[in-house]
This record gives structure tokens, sequence and C-alpha cells, in this order.
């Protein structure tokens, strides 16, 4: 039996500088009883350190401040915690309260107790109210699921379970919040976890400031009925034992007396009179063995008539929360009906201290079956308590791993977004809408830049960077762990790149019947039909998207139409270069501006950000400056458009001064380091006005692998020249340089310019 939890330090006194010795002195004796083999050294040095730190500080009582770390450390000794548990209740309020910061507790502490402060501060910082939903169940959950260490969540309930005993001090309006949020986050923590001893005193401590008529009314009349309850209890004690011993049953017995919280909520449920409370008081039988358990449920049978319906066999089935007990209620001596519950020491144990309904090994994260593991687990968990020698260090290291499978992340408005293990920003996006989704260009965690596609963590505050008319990328799909973002994505990829592949294959059949100098406006629309039922399709819309994704070539089409294009060779698809060919599978595009035939368009697009870094961090949207339309191996400075993901400026153009003066929106970008993606260049060539200029021109280019996207020749009547505007895919600065250089070589080129708009 554990003795019960310190009584809160008398509120009438200050504590004086030697009772903080006292009180230490006290928390010694008592880890000292159930440690007797541990060096206390390290909970000394963490009690002079914290002493030494909140110093001069006090508490609304007027007490040293030092009083509460140490109460916290009394109460988590009565658990019977480890060192370093303890070691963080002293150090608890430090790095909160004090300059201390979490790198001086790792230095003085160690690793693990740096990591148990740091814990404990996070859940400190929480600020369950402020949220604009109140969920409490995610909250719980969340709180539960951000914890690694289950020595945190100790040493959290803890602290509040002190500050909920010295409430009194603070205002009405504190008082208040702090007493509800105990109510429905702290104590149903507690209940999950199956510390049914700390979840009942939190829950009497809120109840007593929330509802305080209810409570002095269930009190006064509990304290009204006590002395007939204790003498009932003795008489009905002194049986049973003597019924137990001539059965060979050991036990010992105790009375259980009913929470006023537990007697509260009973009455509002079920709607009835404090007189009909039966259970108020129960006997409760501990024996050692669970034989024994059913054996002591026989002999109260025998000698009580039990309540036919109100026998519970927790044993055979635990609650969620591990909870194992018999429980009857029997007609007692005088007609009164009274409860009994049987139980272990070990079940005792439990239901008192508490083990966590989800708790299990980290390790045993393994293969698919993981629930019937952790159901496994449960099972196995009491008989391997019996086997460790020390059951304060099983429940004090023992690592939770609660909701293993969910992350709980939060709007900047504090509104819980429930996300899968891994999910991403996107995720996020999608899960609060999905125009959301559709134009998430970037994300904020926590105020800080991140990539797409990084994974969210429990607690995160996630803020979403739109853009009206961005579309979602297809690498989205590799990227997000929802199916809602999913189908989302792949509806809208597929939506679009029909309409583009429709409105593609129109052109591209207009343009076809242009060049072979047929006319098209002659064809009926219901022609067309036919044709496209001769493809398989229902409408002409899906030929001609299949003509888009260049399944079948327009001179074939035309000639289904039943016009003259004279014989059908096994030519290349064709197809304008329209903006909207770009990325198109399947559209092998030949440039149609140029008359040569001989420059290839690119048949593939260049994604900028595929081309340019924003250094560390992946999923920009990044776009090159129009004012500069920096390349390659030009030094470039990133700058955080107001939605418009990061322009990138030459570190030369005019407009980066300008700019810069916001130096926070300013990021480092860097090229990427694939050097096959080029660059359009427009260059501007004024030359001598002479045959075989444009050939001379050209050739510098087809000699150097250059592409040419587009050109137009001009000549200038006014000073016998020409002009050349074209546009070039360059891979770097070098290249252009080189091109430049190349084509001022050529005898008369006067002047060759970039042109940047
Ligand atoms: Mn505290």
């Amino acid at each position: 039996m554990l003795p019960a939890f310190p009584e809160p330090v008398s509120s009438t006194e200050a504590v004086p500088q030697d009772a903080v010795e006292r009180l230490y002195r006290e928390l010694e004796a008592k880890v000292r009883e159930y440690r007797p083999k541990d060096d206390l050294a390290p909970l000394e040095k963490a009690f002079r350190f914290a002493r030494k730190w909140h110093e001069g500080q006090t508490r609304r009582s007027g007490e040293p401040y030092m009083v509460h770390p140490l109460q916290v450390a009394h109460i988590l000794a009565d658990m019977r915690m480890d060192l370093v548990a303890m070691q963080t209740g002293l150090l608890h309020d430090l790095v909160e309260d004090t300059s201390v910061t979490i790198e001086q507790v790792r230095k003085e502490f160690g690793d693990e107790v740096a990591r148990s402060v740091d814990g404990v501060t996070k859940l400190t910082k929480l600020d369950f109210f402020s949220a604009e939903e109140r969920q409490a169940e995610s909250f719980r959950k969340m709180l539960l699921a951000m914890v690694e260490d289950i020595r945190v969540i100790m040493v959290k309930l803890a602290d509040r379970l002190h500050n909920m005993r010295t409430l009194g001090y603070l205002s009405a309006e504190r008082r208040e919040r702090i007493a509800r949020e105990t109510l429905e986050i702290y104590a149903p923590i507690a209940h999950r976890l199956g510390m049914g001893k700390i979840r009942g005193e939190l829950e009497d401590l809120a109840f007593q400031y929330l509802e305080p008529d209810a409570y002095r009314e269930i009190a006064d009349a509990m304290e009204s009925r006590r002395h007939s309850n204790e003498e009932f209890l003795k008489e009905i004690k002194t049986t049973v034992e003597a019924e137990l011993r001539r059965e060979g049953i050991p036990a010992r017995m105790e009375s259980r007396i009913k929470r006023p919280y537990s007697v509260f909520q009973k009455l509002r449920r079920q709607k009835i009179s404090f007189d009909q409370v039966y259970d108020l008081t129960a006997l409760r039988i501990i024996t050692d063995s669970v034989k024994n358990c059913y054996a002591a449920l026989g002999v109260i049978h025998n000698k009580w008539h039990p309540i036919p319906g109100r026998i519970k066999d927790f044993i055979a089935i635990p609650r969620p929360n591990l909870y194992q007990s018999l429980h009857t209620s029997v007609v007692g001596p005088h007609g009164q009906t009274f409860e009994v519950q049987i139980r272990t020491e070990e079940m005792h144990r439990i239901a008192e201290e508490g083990i966590a309904a989800h708790w299990k090994y980290k390790e045993g994260r393994k293969g698919p079956a993981a629930d019937d593991q952790r159901i496994a687990w449960l099972r196995h968990l009491v008989e391997w308590q019996q086997e460790v020698q020390d059951p304060g260090e099983f429940l004090s290291t023992l690592k939770v791993d609660l909701y293993p499978e969910e992350v709980y992340t939060f709007t900047p408005r504090g509104k819980v977004i429930v996300l899968p293990r891994d999910a991403s920003p996107i995720d996020f996006a999608y899960a609060i809408h999905s125009d959301v989704g559709n134009t998430c260009v970037g994300a904020k965690v926590n105020g800080r830049i991140v990539p797409l596609r990084s994974a969210l963590r429990n607690g995160d505050v996630v803020e979403i960077m739109t853009q009206p008319g961005h579309q979602p990328s297809k690498d989205w799909l590799a990227v997000v762990k929802t199916a809602r973002a999913r189908n989302k994505i792949k509806h809208l990829i597929n939506t679009n790149e029909r309409a583009k592949a429709i409105d593609i294959g129109q052109k591209y059949l207009e343009k076809e019947a242009r060049r072979l100098g047929v006319q098209l406006s002659r064809i009926k629309a219901v022609e067309f039909d036919k044709a496209a039922s001769e493809y398989g399709y229902s409408k002409m819309e899906d030929l001609y998207a299949a003509l888009g994704y260049g399944k079948f070539s327009a001179r074939q089409v035309l000639g289904k139409l039943g016009l003259p294009v004279g014989p059908l060779s096994n030519q290349k698809v064709a197809s304008e270069e329209t903006e909207e060919s770009k990325g198109v599978p399947g559209s092998q595009v030949e440039s149609a501006a140029m008359t040569t035939g001989a420059l290839q368009a690119p048949g593939r697009h260049s994604d900028e950000d595929t081309v340019i870094k924003v250094r560390g961090i992946d999923d920009l949207l990044v776009y090159r400056a129009k004012c500069c339309n920096p390349i390659r191996g030009e030094s470039i400075v990133g700058y955080v458009t107001r939605g418009k993901g990061v322009a990138v400026h030459a570190k030369a153009c005019p407009n980066v001064q300008n700019l810069m003066y916001d130096v926070e929106r300013k990021i480092e970008v860097e090229w990427a380091r694939s050097t096959a993606d080029a660059f359009p260049v427009r260059l501007v060539v004024h030359t001598d006005d002479r045959p075989g200029m444009l050939n001379q021109l050209t050739s510098v280019f087809s000699d150097d692998n250059t592409n040419i996207r587009s050109l137009e020749a001009k000549t200038e009547t006014d000073n016998d020249g020409g002009v050349v505007e074209m546009t070039v895919d360059v891979r770097d600065k070098k290249q252009l340089e080189r091109l430049v250089a190349s084509m001022r070589r050529i005898s008369g080129v006067r002047d060759v310019e970039r042109m940047f708009n």
C-alpha cells in the first residue's frame, strides 16, 4: 500500500527557507525508503540548482517558490518514480520562469533530464483555451501523443496536482480557467493512464472550484452519513474477515468512499437524489491471487444475496485502462445494498497508480498486427510487472507512444487538424479545404518556412501559403498521406490535362487542315461525331483529347473525315507549339514558327523550380523575375513575394536594391546542380543587311547544339541593316557569353543585345 499524497502545505503561514531545506530532507528520506541503493547526489544537485535560480521568487501564497517544485517531487516520490523524474520535478519550472536554458540543464544534468524538462516546459506552454474551438478530446490525445517519455506526463500531472491543491491563492478568473482545464484535459488523461488516485483528486479539486454549491451540498451530505456508514462497514468487515479466514483466503480489507465528483456525476447522469446512491461506500477485499478473488466472491455471495445484473468481472475483461477487479452488489444484513470490490494487490496498485491503456514499447511497432500486439502487450503487462524487481523503475522508464498512427496539428487560429503519421503540409492544406490544397505553394510550420514534403509533427502550427490560380503538382502524389489529398490532386490533374489536351487537339487539327489546304468548316457536326465513334469515342471532345495526347495524327483524323489529305505516311505526329502543349504526355512538338525546319523546339518543359533551389528548402514556388531574367551562372538572390512564391533576381538587377529594404523577405537561392535545363533568353542582333547573314547566325547555335525557339528577321531601311530577334535556350551564363562572342565575330554583326522583356 502506498502512502497517501502529502497534504498541501498549510496556507496560513509562510514557509521559511529552513523549511525548504526540511522539505528536501523529507523527500530524500521518502526516496531512500523505496530506492535504498540509489546515490541521491543527483537529486540533491537538482534541488540546490533549482533553489539557487528560484531564489527570491515567491508563490501567490507568499511561500518561497521552491516549495512548489519540492512538493511536485514529493508527489512523484509517492508514485515511486525514479530519480530522473524527481530531478525533472525539481527543475520543471526553471526554463519557463527563470533565465536558465535547456542547454544549461543538459550541461548540468545530462540528456535524459534535459529532454524531460523540455517536454514538461512544452506542455506548460500549450494554451488549450486560446483555441478557436475547444476540442478537448483532441487536445488530450495530442498531449499524450506529444510525449515520448511517460515521465513527462507524470511530472506534468504532479505539477498540475500541486497547483490545484494551492489554487485558492489565484484570482477567481484564473482559478476557474485552470480548474476547467484540469477537469477537461488532465483528469481524463490520468483516467486514461489508469491513474485512479490522481484523477480522483484532480476531479474533486476542480469540482470544488467550478461548482462550489454542489460540492458543498454533496460534501455535507456525505459527512452527515459518515458515522452510520462507518458503523455499517465495520460490521460488514468483521463478518467478511471471519468468513474468509474460515475458507483460508488471505485478505486485507479497505472501505472505499465514493468521491464527491463521482457522486455528483452519478446524481446528474441518473437523475437521482443523494439518498438513492447506494454505492456511496463499498467494501474492498484485497487478496493474493486471481483464484482467491473468485473464491472470495463465492464467499460473499454465499453470505448475502447478489443483485442480478450487478456482478461485473473486470478480471476476465479488464477495462480499457487496464483496471481489473470483481464488482458485486449484495443485499446486506439490514436489507441495505452495498458494493464489494475484490482484487489482487497488483490489480489494486494498477487501479491506484495506473497503467496507460495504450502503452506499448516503441520497439513493439512492427508488422501489421499492431493492434493485436497492443492487446497482447496489455495482457502481459501485469505479469511483467510481477517479474520486475522494482515496479517503480518499470513504470518510470517506460517509453510510450500512444496514438502512434496520428499526428495532431493546429491551424494558426488553434483548430486541431488530425492527420496520419508523416502527413505533409499538403495533406494539411487539403484537410482545411480543397481550394487551399490546390493553390498551396508553401507552408510555414511554427513560423518557419518548410518544404512541402516535410513530415508534420505533433503540436505543429501550420500556416499554408496559397497563390490564386496555382495548380497542384504531380509530384505531390508521392508526398501526400491522406486519401482526401490524393484524390483531389489526381482529379484536378486529370481534369486539367484533359482540358489542355482537348485544346491542343483541336488546334492541331485546325492547323493541319490549313496546312493541307482542306476546309474543316465544310464538315458537318455529324461527320465529326461519326469520325469520333469510328475511333471508339462517344463525342468529338474525346477525339480532340486523344489527338492532344498524341494518340493519333491529325492527318489520320482528317482522312477519316473524308478530306483529301494524300497518302498517310508514318510521319511524326506534329502539333503547333503552344504554351499549352508543354508537359502534355506524348505530344511530339515540332517548331512551327521556324521555316528552316532544322531547329527543334524543346519537347520538354523546364519547370522553374527544378533549376533554381531555395537553399535548404524544396517545393517553394520559385520563378525568375521578368525584370532581369537571370540565367544559370549569374549571381542570384531570392525575394519572398506576397503570395506569389519566391522571385529570383540577378544580384545586379537594379530592382533588387529597391526590394531589399525588407531584409526579412530576402532568401538565399542557388542554381540547382542539374545542367540539362535550359533557359529561354531573348537576343536582338543588329547586322548588315547581306545574304547569308541569317545562315551564319543560326550556324553559331547549331554548332553549339543550342536550340532556337523562335527567330524573326527584319530589314531596317534607314540604316541598311537587319535586325534579328530570337529566343534561344541556354544552359548558363558561360554558354551565353560564348554564343554572343561567336556572333560578334561574324563579319557584319554590329551588336548583340540581351532583352529582358
Ligand atoms: Mn510548476
